[in-house]
């Protein structure tokens, strides 16, 4: 049912076998799922999608699972892409989409990569899983292993919302905080991860989470009736929803399936943590740690990402952008965009709206433009974010 033919690494090119547990390629840079797009054109129609069911196990011939029996699923995926009409003609713009992913399991888009990451780690032997973690991809992993049968093990930083914790544990991981950023916890799964046989699920470094985030992009195709829109803004923390895109957008093409037009991606950011947009606006080809590295958008705050280098080819190949926004603006947008759209967007999600204020105001997105922004998780994980609010206030 797969059409994977092998895995390929994303600097040096070496080939990889698609049948044993791996993660990154001897050269140290993460691996990348090929398949064979002749055979998987003849074997999926687009015209058949419509009978499929409504997750985005859909496109599984656009993905790595062998069998059916071997997925692991929550029903994620398949999300509604809403037409923001009130608060598109509040800013004069003419086609504004959001993307909700806050309806996944687990209500975040990390349910996608989890899926596919644990649905193979387990195909191919693995036993316990181990994650380090801003939040949101710990309850995932939790939640995915609990349906797998399969031990989780999570490290988030020790100041990591009490939401995050506490669904981690309810859904049976063994949680660890950890005094520092998630890249310290992810020195810990390295260290400790050897002596206690845990395969490493962190972002990019197997290759499979990409596969699960990369039908954001089909599924953007699908809903707008396989054209894509010209502006795309995407709140980047390690950065695999954007190279997941733009890997299934080529896919889709090799398949015949939409055109060779691709959308401009932009990059959102924290303004406290912002290594990509630095990297952009220097025009480095990889990007410096970000120190002290600091926003109330969890899901942002990833100072370092090892697939830095793609995603700043995919922002310059688009002739896209990179916008950091501060942590207030979020938190307003999250009232604004809630008010207009009835949507409770998660602090990331409403930075990719205060993003596209910037970009219009600059002139960089005009109002004509189609723009999908995406609503990454739900405001409902972030709570303690509003606290010290006035209740009574207007
Ligand atoms: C993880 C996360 C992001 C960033 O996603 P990447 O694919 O790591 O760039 C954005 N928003 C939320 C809510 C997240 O949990």
């Amino acid at each position: 049912m797969s059409f994977v033919t092998h895995l390929e690494c994303s600097s040096c090119r070496k080939t990889h076998s698609n049948q044993e547990l791996l993660n990154l390629c001897e050269c140290g840079m993460p691996l990348l799922v090929k398949y064979d797009l002749g055979r998987t054109q003849r074997a999926l129609r687009r015209e058949a999608l419509c009978l499929r069911s409504a997750s985005m196990w859909r496109y599984q011939e656009l993905l790595p699972a062998r069998n059916a029996e071997d997925i692991i699923s929550l029903g994620e995926g398949f999300t509604p892409l809403i037409r923001a009409k009130r608060l598109a003609s509040r800013f004069g713009l003419k086609k504004l989409w959001i993307k909700d992913e806050s309806v996944n399991p687990t209500s975040s888009f990390k349910a996608r990569g989890l899926s596919v990451a644990v649905t193979m780690a387990r195909a191919l032997g693995a036993k316990k899983l181990a994650i380090p973690s801003a939040g949101n991809a710990a309850g995932a992993l939790a939640a995915y292993s609990a349906k797998a049968g399969l031990k989780a093990h999570v490290f988030m930083p020790r100041d990591t919302p009490a939401a995050n914790r506490i669904e981690c544990e309810a859904l049976g991981a063994k949680v660890t905080l950890v005094a520092g950023l998630i890249t310290d916890c992810a020195k810990v799964v390295v260290e400790r991860g050897s002596v206690e046989g845990w395969f490493d699920v962190s972002t990019l470094k197997e290759p499979y989470r990409i596969e699960g985030k990369k039908t954001l992009g089909l599924e953007l195709a699908e809903q707008l009736n396989w054209r894509l829109p010209e502006v795309i803004f995407y709140p980047t923390g390690g950065g695999t929803g954007l190279i997941g895109m733009w890997k299934a957008f080529d896919e889709m093409e090799q398949m015949g399936w939409i055109d060779s037009r691709r959308p401009r991606m932009v990059t959102v950011q924290a303004a406290g943590c912002a290594p990509i947009v630095r990297a952009f606006e220097q025009n480095q080809p990889r990007a410096e740690e970000w120190l002290g590295a600091s926003t109330l958008a969890a899901g942002l705050r990833v100072p370092r990402a090892i697939g830095d280098f793609m995603m700043l080819d995919i922002l310059r190949e688009s002739r896209g952008s990179a916008v950091a926004v501060t942590d207030e603006e979020m938190m307003e947008d999250i009232r604004l965009v809630g008010g207009s759209e009835g949507l409770f967007m998660s602090p990331e999600g409403a930075a990719t709206f205060s993003a596209l204020k910037r970009l219009l105001a600059s002139g960089l997105v005009s109002p004509d433009e189609e723009v999908v922004l995406f609503n990454t998780a739900s405001g409902l994980k972030y709570l303690h974010c509003f606290k010290g609010r006035k209740q009574d206030e207007g």
